[in-house]
């Protein structure tokens, strides 16, 4: 039975450790008016209300959480009756979402997933978990989440914190330990693995030895999640601010291979050198620019992560006698063809880590008209960015680098003197170009840069 080491945990009801209000630090204060009204009016309405998962477990922390989320026994079909802002959503398993103005609070009906439920509970031949779709109570609601520090309740009704599974006491270690049987869990859902890792590095939090033990043992189940999930939780891993660590940890446990099949082959290959270090130097900006609260480009990091495979295809390809330009453009095609198999990166962030990808060997024409023009490229700024990138880690000459710098910060004649051709064929070609104003196209660079 797959679900058996669950079995051992229960019962529920014995262990349950209620914190009451004089014994957390969760003060209605740090909670949003919007989840506050939610949950007493749903208290109002007869029915019980919590704060459960994310929220409970920053707010804990002291930290501000990124939404809200309420639970409750009313099923939606109740809770669309209470709320006149509210929407029905999703298929499997229906959620009310209630609207105000553009904040959004998610109320779950509690979910039942006993295995004593097992007709009601599908699981595949993996042991991974197809379909849980029944109500239930919250003693059954709890063993559905995957840590215990996820599985906290904020009870509305007397803002006491519900404890089922020790949660208190794991989240006051700084532990994550999954409920239940590590191996039994990450088979259910290995995307629990992913967020292991995210919660591991933005917590601060330690794994717990038996779920680092089941990591090792499963990470490959990963491959067996849709690429479109791969994705979206691929861009919470690297876009929230911790994006080396996170890289560093998924390589510890197996994981990024899953993701980045591609960039793992070539960091094997080459442990310390160049694409390691380029890939690590994007990283660390990207986490940089997010502590500055400047915003940080999805293509931008994908282009990095694969910009090796690129370059190594396009190499082996040239030595086999094609151009330059075909080598790069097959073998962009090639790396995002099979990226996309394990995470499926959507046509706009490829076109665009296209675009930054064959900017590069532009950058080398420096003379005549052509600088003029790239500089009004509207993807300048990222393929420039991705310049500085290559030119830091050994990928590019620094004199480059430093020429298109100087080039953007320059005025017009500055930038005309600098893209003077070389003397010998300057006296044909700068009749054409040394009448001021002559050809605005040619002379009026990177205004808007
Ligand atoms: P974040 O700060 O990223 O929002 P979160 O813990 O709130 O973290 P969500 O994805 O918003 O994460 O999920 C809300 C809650 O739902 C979680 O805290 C957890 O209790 C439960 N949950 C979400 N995804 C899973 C999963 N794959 N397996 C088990 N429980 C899950
Ligand atoms: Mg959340």
């Amino acid at each position: 039975m797959i679900n058996s080491a669950r079995n051992e945990a229960e019962p529920v009801a014995p262990k349950v450790r209620i914190y009451s209000r004089p014994e957390h630090n969760i003060s209605r204060a740090q909670i949003s008016e919007s989840a506050l009204k939610v949950l007493y009016k749903l208290q109002k309405e007869g029915y019980s209300a919590y704060l459960v998962g994310g929220c409970v477990r920053d707010l804990l922390l002291g930290r501000e959480p990124k939404d809200f989320d309420v639970v409750t026994n009313a099923d939606p079909e109740q809770v669309r009756k209470v709320f006149r802002n509210c929407r029905l959503i999703g298929r499997r398993f229906r959620l009310a979402h209630v609207h105000f103005g553009r904040e959004v609070i998610e109320v779950a009906t509690f979910r039942g997933a006993g295995e004593e439920q097992n007709d009601k509970q599908v699981l595949n031949k993996e042991g991974r978990l197809l379909r849980d779709n029944v109500y239930g109570t919250i003693e059954e609601d709890v063993w559905r989440r995957d840590f215990t520090v996820n599985a906290l309740y904020y009870n509305i009704k007397d803002f006491s914190v519900v404890d089922f599974v020790g949660g208190m006491a794991d989240h006051k270690a700084a532990e994550l330990k999954l409920i239940g049987d590590p191996d039994t869990r990450f088979r259910e859902d290995p995307v629990r693995m992913l967020r292991a890792v995210r919660f591991a590095v933005k917590l601060g939090f330690k794994l717990h030895p038996d779920c680092e033990k089941s990591m090792h043992k499963v990470a490959e189940l990963l491959s067996s999640i849709p690429s479109a999930r791969l994705y979206d939780e691929t861009l919470k891993l690297f876009m929230s601010g911790y994006a080396l660590q996170t890289f560093e940890m998924l390589r510890h446990y197996g994981l990024f291979q899953v993701l980045f099949p591609a960039t793992e082959n070539c960091l094997s290959i080459e442990e310390n050198g160049f694409p390691r270090l380029l890939l690590i130097k994007a990283l660390e900006n990207s986490d940089n620019r997010i502590a500055d609260g400047k915003t940080v480009t999805a293509y931008f990091l994908f282009a990095a992560f694969l910009w090796e495979p690129v370059q190594m295809r396009a190499k082996e390809k040239m030595a086999k006698g094609l151009i330059e330009f075909m080598a790069y453009q097959e073998a962009a095609n090639e790396v995002i063809a099979m990226q996309v198999k394990s995470t499926a990166l959507p046509r706009h962030i490829t076109m665009a880590m296209r675009e930054v990808w064959s900017l590069q060997p532009k950058f080398n024409a420096r003379v005549g008209s052509k600088p003029s023009r790239l500089i009004t490229h509207p993807r300048f700024r990222a393929g420039y960015d991705f310049l500085l990138l290559r030119a830091e880690t050994g990928g590019a000459d620094p004199e480059l680098a430093q020429w298109w710098s100087k080039y953007q910060a320059a005025n017009e004649n500055e930038q005309r003197k600098m893209t003077q051709p070389p003397r010998k064929g300057q006296a044909s070609k700068s009749r054409r170009r040394r009448p001021p104003r002559e050809n605005g196209k040619d002379t009026t660079p990177g205004k808007d840069v």
